[in-house]
């Protein structure tokens, strides 16, 4: 029998839940600090399956954890919302030993922040939303770019091409860097979100690059800080949040779709059964568990450890 996954998290009113997104449950531990719990549940198309992918939130979590640590060690002036991935005391203590196992792998604790309402997106690599508006208009996010590329395609510099963050049930919508910068209000904050997301794109690029993976793009999100600081928030370079491929396969697969370790198996999967963006879809184990191997795969590469499920 396949695992099972958690699909809801309830910590039995031991913390206040703050907010639930699509993946993550909020909890506030102090009125600085949040339980940052990640699901195993899985969106695609903006919309939640009805069941969840096994060990999904603890290899996501450990994916984070691991990228916080190696983006502070190169880019050592970053502020990150990552306190720890120990739960709070008092969990450890008064949870049931079951409920405390099931949350250890899937939590982080994190600085309580203002976030910004932007989706930080960088992109090496012209794919998904940008290769279908490259395809219609020459542009990506309004910026035009040179004629002739293909699908997949390497671009001559990451392109910052931000995207709205849409309220529940809404679709985020690429927009232009100016829109961006509009959205944000301040230009101090929208510079320093552009300049930190291509930085760290290209120190995750580069790690990927070591180990035989592609970093085609990614989604991040920003905070400000009592000091006003922007500070790098929200889960990073994971497999829901950016696309991975293999690099000893790509230029054979230019044009067309790459091999990916991320939600592509499972949107492919989507479409190919008239389901994009259908409600209450059930994923077949034989699907769920293809897609826990890609995810479990990045994983180990990007991070060179083996993943114990506990
Ligand atoms: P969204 O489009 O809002 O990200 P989502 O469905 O992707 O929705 P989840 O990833 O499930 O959301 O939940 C995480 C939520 O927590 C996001 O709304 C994210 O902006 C927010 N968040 C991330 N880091 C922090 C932080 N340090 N302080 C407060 N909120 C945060
Ligand atoms: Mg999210």
């Amino acid at each position: 029998m396949a695992p099972t996954a958690v699909v809801e998290v309830d910590l039995k009113g031991q913390l206040p839940k703050i907010a639930s997104g699509k993946v993550r449950d909020l909890f506030a531990v102090d009125e600085n600090t949040l339980l940052f719990v990640t699901s195993d549940r899985i969106s695609a198309y903006d919309v939640v399956m009805k069941n969840g992918i096994p060990h999904k939130g603890a290899l996501l979590t450990a994916m984070s954890v691991f990228w916080f640590h190696y983006l502070q060690d190169k880019i050592p002036t970053l502020k990150t919302h990552f306190l720890t991935d120990a739960l709070p005391e008092s969990l450890e203590t008064s949870l049931d030993p079951s409920l405390v196992a099931l949350l250890r792998p899937r939590s982080v604790q994190v600085r309580r922040l203002h976030v910004v309402p932007i989706e930080s997106i960088v992109r090496g690599y012209i794919a998904g939303s940008a290769w279908s508006e490259y395809k219609k208009l020459g542009a990506v996010n309004g910026i035009a770019l040179q004629a002739g590329l293909v699908e997949g395609q390497k671009l001559d510099a990451p392109l910052w091409t931000p995207s709205t963050k849409a309220e529940a049930g809404m679709k985020d919508e690429n927009i232009s860097p100016e829109r961006a910068r509009a959205l944000i209000g301040d230009g101090r904050i929208a510079r320093e979100i552009e300049r930190l997301s291509l930085e760290i794109y290209t120190a995750a690029a580069s790690r990927a690059e070591e180990v035989g993976i592609i970093l085609a793009d990614t989604k991040l999100e920003f905070g400000l800080d009592e000091a006003g600081d922007v500070v790098l928030v929200d889960e990073v370079l994971t497999s829901d949040s950016s696309r991975f491929w293999l690099k000893a396969t790509w230029e054979e697969n230019l044009g067309r779709a790459q091999p990916s370790f991320d939600k592509q198996y499972l949107r492919d999967w989507l479409v190919s059964q008239g389901l994009k963006g259908k409600g209450n879809v059930v994923i077949p184990e034989e699907v769920a568990s293809q897609t826990a191997a890609r995810y479990r795969e990045a994983y180990q590469m990007l991070t060179g450890g083996e993943f114990r499920s506990k």
